[in-house]
């Protein structure tokens, strides 16, 4: 039978801190701190297999558990010197909730059990200290009927009417009466009054009484944690982050430290890094007197961690280290040794009691991603870790964040901010107002960007936050449960504003004397913690330098060129600005779209309408400059970096006009009649353009219009060599699916070349020759290809489509059943279908290469920009991929991540 139980405590520890799928990554850190004999409560770790077994079999724990835990609770009896229930001096405990994968908040904790009126007086007596013990005890019953009662119990109440919620309102009712501020200047007699009006308040609300019982709140504890991993919050999460129902978490039962002793305790959470910025600093929260639940439920702005830390919105509120000096250097320690055991950013929660200080956590910090990228660049330079290691560091998305807008630096100077308050997750963010997170939900489904605006941050939140393009909070701290999440995904996000007050039920708030309705706009500058009435500008956030020395890292770590697809000289600059190492995709029928098309366009039309080959050249030969200024300025822009032209590739049919006034003028410089015009756009037209009369075909029957593309192409870089510049073009053949077609124009590309070559006086013109390979029988005749291209760029997009047999244009109207039910993992347009077209590429590869071994071969679809398809085409050895210019920096790092992925499978 498998160990159920894991003690830790007393300098030992049975679990380890690899073990975090059976022990969660509380449990797991936990055992890693006791074993690595830092001041940790004792206590133990029910697995989560436990969890696993107590769903499978209709709630019920397994029988066995109860010896189990009997025995591990005797331990830390022993080593706490107290005993759990034992009415003169009685141990506490806490039940705290941990799966593998940290979700901050999304379960459930209980604190002070064992607390009954046969223990009350016991503790009272041992610590002298009456107002502590009522504290501790009106807090369990806080927690216990909200966690065990009702929510384990599965009781839904109306919205605002949680048990919780009612005990607060009494909570409230009497700090209001007597002019208190705080939770601490409540007396003992106010508390004793207190803990009557919650027993009746539990009462009526649940129809029970509160358990009396130690080891029935014991019990009642862990399965309400256990029951907490299929609670409605911690499901949404899991369902966002992707995290397995299967997985389960462990229950954590540890011994009670007290924060809430008086003004020598307290509690705080601690990174050993600004998780918001990645700074090397230590950063965090505390509160006087207090439990750890005030810090991370985000119900109260807490005080600074040190002075070099604090922020402008702390005003004068004393840091941990002026308060209490000698605790806060022995947690400077503990960071410390924490961060080099680790090689990682910590997240900590620490409680001093009476002065002595006990860790309760320590996990990896949940990070944003200009804070994943300062911190990988800056613990290389630190030799705390490898390169290799950085480059895993940050994800994909991250990286991608880092690159998202901010306000515009100058909209921000002329504005003048509402009011200002935590930075808890940087970047910018500009939405309509909603003050629900179920309206924010919804109005992001109307396709509306929104700034969800709550009183407090609220784990409850999730779906909301998840919606919203940024978040607003008039309470709560950097280092509350809600601020973490938001940060993990990279939200613009500003907390604990203490100038704005919040109206739920009018729809308004108010902040600097101005009021703001639900649906105006405002603008948060989540770096600074400042937000702005109306909306504002917002600009590119590239130049950062972290980001430079990132990006050098998984440069020389990475064997896969990144290229990127341009279509003009602007869009070039860009890809060259974001590293591109030329371009693998130039779509020259792109100057026939958008601004400073029409010219083009028109003579293209024309050369379309033609009814004669003489016709056409006539047009051909009038479109010719404006193909080969386009060309030459990309070829330029890219400073003698390989760039591949794609010829004519659309069906022709989409570029005849369908307005009359543009038919008019084209039947005018046709010389033609309307009717004519008419008669040849309906030739042109085709049931299935996709596969009709398109790409190399129209190169066959109209060798003309190769001839003209390739000619500019070859002029434009003769052009350019002839001034002293480089130039490398690669002259792409579309659609092809047979080596014949590959000749018949490699024929024609170097009757062209000879010709051009002469006209300049040049022997020759570098240029390599190649195709895409985008349609299967091409993948499958690779060989034969191979012996005429000297270079192949897969175009997975059309690939994909004609593998599958699925429509990319329609594709929406079946791809979510076909997820939902299993039938694919992911839209394969998105995200290359590894094992079917994947196999093709691969077959592909492998039978070009045997025919020559120096094949060069990238990729040019949508997926090239695609993390996951990035690695795979790193594994099946291209030379290249080619995406957006916006998804260089990503295929980058995805690049780097596949060889460190590569090494780690080989060990
Ligand atoms: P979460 O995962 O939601 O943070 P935790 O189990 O960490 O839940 O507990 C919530 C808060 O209670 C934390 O601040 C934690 O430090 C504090 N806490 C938990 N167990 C104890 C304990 N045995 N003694 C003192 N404080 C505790
Ligand atoms: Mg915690
Ligand atoms: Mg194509």
């Amino acid at each position: 039978m498998p160990k159920r139980v894991y003690s830790f405590g007393g300098g030992k520890a049975e679990g380890k801190g690899t073990q975090r799928n059976l022990l969660g990554g509380k449990g797991s850190g936990l055992a890693e701190m006791a074993g690595l004999s830092l001041p940790v409560p004792a206590g133990f770790t029910i697995t989560t297999e436990v969890c696993t077994e107590y769903n499978a079999h209709g709630k019920k724990l397994p029988a066995a558990l109860t010896k189990d835990v009997e025995k591990a609770m005797a331990q830390v009896e022993k080593i706490m010197g107290r005993k759990f229930g034992d009415p003169n001096d009685p141990l506490l405990i806490s039940c705290r909730s941990g799966a593998r994968k940290s979700m901050p908040g999304m379960m459930e904790t209980v604190l002070n059990i064992g607390l009954t009126g046969k223990t009350i007086a016991g503790l009272i007596a041992k610590t002298k200290n009456e107002r502590f013990v009522l504290d501790s005890y009106r807090r369990l019953i806080q927690m216990y009927s909200d966690v065990v009662m009702e929510k384990a119990a599965g009781v839904e109440p109306a919205e605002g009417r949680g048990v919780r919620q009612q005990l607060e309102k009494e909570l409230e009712k009497v700090k209001h009466e007597k002019g208190y501020k705080s939770d601490t200047d409540l007396t003992g007699d106010d508390l004793r009054n207190l803990i009557v009006a919650y027993k009746a308040k539990v009462k009526e609300v649940l129809g029970k009484e509160f358990p009396d019982d130690a080891g029935e709140q014991l019990w009642g504890g862990i399965k309400a944690v256990f029951q907490s991993w299929n609670g409605k919050r911690a499901i949404s999460y899991r369902r966002i982050e992707g995290i397995p129902d299967e997985w389960g978490t462990a229950v954590n039962v540890q011994a009670m430290v007290f924060g809430n002793m008086g003004d020598t305790s307290a509690t705080g959470v601690a990174f050993t890094r600004n998780p918001a910025t990645g700074e090397n600093l230590f950063y965090g929260e505390w509160l006087p007197n207090a439990q750890g639940e005030d810090v991370v439920a985000g119900i109260r702005t807490p005080n600074p961690l040190n002075e070099a830390t604090r922020s402008s919105s702390a005003g004068d509120l004393p840091s941990l280290e002026k308060a209490m000096s000698a605790t806060y250097t022995e947690l400077v320690a503990v960071r410390n040794k924490l961060e080099k055991y680790y090689r990682d950013m910590q997240d900590l929660e620490f409680t001093i009691q009476d002065g002595k200080l006990w860790m309760l956590q320590t996990r990896s910090g949940k990070r944003n991603g200009p804070a994943a990228v300062r911190m990988a660049v800056d613990m290389v330079g630190e030799r705390l870790i490898k390169k290799d290691e950085a480059v895993m560091r940050v994800t994909p998305a991250q990286l991608d964040e880092l690159l998202h807008p901010i306000l515009d630096p100058k909209a921000e100077q002329a504005g003048q901010a509402l009011a200002k308050g935590l930075p808890a997750g940087p970047g910018g963010a500009t939405g309509q107002v909603v003050f629900t997170a179920v309206d924010a939900v919804a109005w992001t489904q109307q396709g509306k960007k929104v700034i969800l605006v709550r009183e407090e941050t609220n784990p409850e939140d999730v779906e909301g936050m998840r919606a919203a393009a940024g978040i607003l909070t008039a309470r709560g701290g950097m280092t509350s449960h809600a601020a973490l999440v938001a940060r993990g995904w990279g939200k613009c996000c500003i907390v604990g504003a203490g100038g704005i007050k919040v109206d739920v039920h009018a729809r308004t708030f108010t902040a600097g004397g101005v009021t703001i309705k639900e649906g105006e706009w405002v603008s948060l500058n989540g770096t600074k913690g400042a937000f702005y009435q109306g909306q504002l500008p917002m600009v590119g956030n590239e130049d950062n330098p972290y980001f430079t020395q990132f990006m050098k890292i998984c440069d020389g770590i990475r064997a896969l060129g990144v290229r990127a697809n341009a279509d003009n000289p602007h869009d070039a600059a860009k890809a060259r600005s974001f590293g591109a190492a030329g371009i693998g995709l130039f779509r020259t029928e792109h100057m026939f779209y958008g601004k400073g098309s029409e010219q083009p366009l028109f003579l293209l039309r024309k050369m379309i309408c033609s009814s004669t080959a003489d016709e056409r050249r006539k047009a051909l030969a009038e479109l010719f400059a404006f193909i080969k200024s386009d060309v030459k300025g990309t070829l330029e822009a890219m400073a003698g970096l390989p760039v591949t032209i794609r010829l004519l590739d659309p069906p022709l049919h989409e570029f005849v006009p369908n307005r009359e006034d543009e038919r008019q003028k084209l039947a005018q410089a046709l010389g033609i009649s309307m009717e004519d015009l008419a008669k040849r756009a309906d030739t042109l037209h085709e049931s299935n353009p996709m596969m009709g009369h398109r790409g190399v075909r129209l190169g066959i029957t109209y060798p003309e219009i190769s001839e003209t593309w390739v000619r500019a192409i070859f002029e434009a870089a003769a052009e350019l060599l002839k001034a002293g510049k480089k130039a490398i073009p690669e002259i792409m053949i579309p659609v092809t699916c047979d080596k014949k077609e590959l000749d018949h124009q490699a024929a024609l590309v170097k009757k062209i070349h000879g010709e051009v070559a002469a006209k300049f006086g040049m022997k020759r013109i570098p240029y390599l020759y190649g195709t895409m390979i985008e349609i299967p029988r091409a993948a499958l005749r690779a060989g034969e290809m191979a012996e005429t291209a000297e270079f192949f760029s897969f175009g997975t997009n059309d690939l994909t489509q004609m593998t599958f047999g699925f429509s990319r244009d329609d594709i929406g109207g079946f791809a979510p059943d076909y997820i939902k039910a299993g039938i694919l993992p992911a839209d394969p347009f998105q995200t290359l279908d590894q094992s079917g077209v994947g196999e093709l590429v691969e077959l592909g590869i492998q039978r070009g290469r045997k025919r020559r071994p120096k094949l060069k071969v990238g990729i040019c679809g949508e997926h090239g920009g695609d993390p996951e398809s990035v690695k795979f085409c790193h594994r099946v050895g291209m030379n290249y991929v080619s995406c957006s210019p916006y998804r260089v920096p990503i295929a980058r790092l995805a690049a780097a991540q596949a060889v460190v992925e590569g090494k780690a499978k080989k060990k």
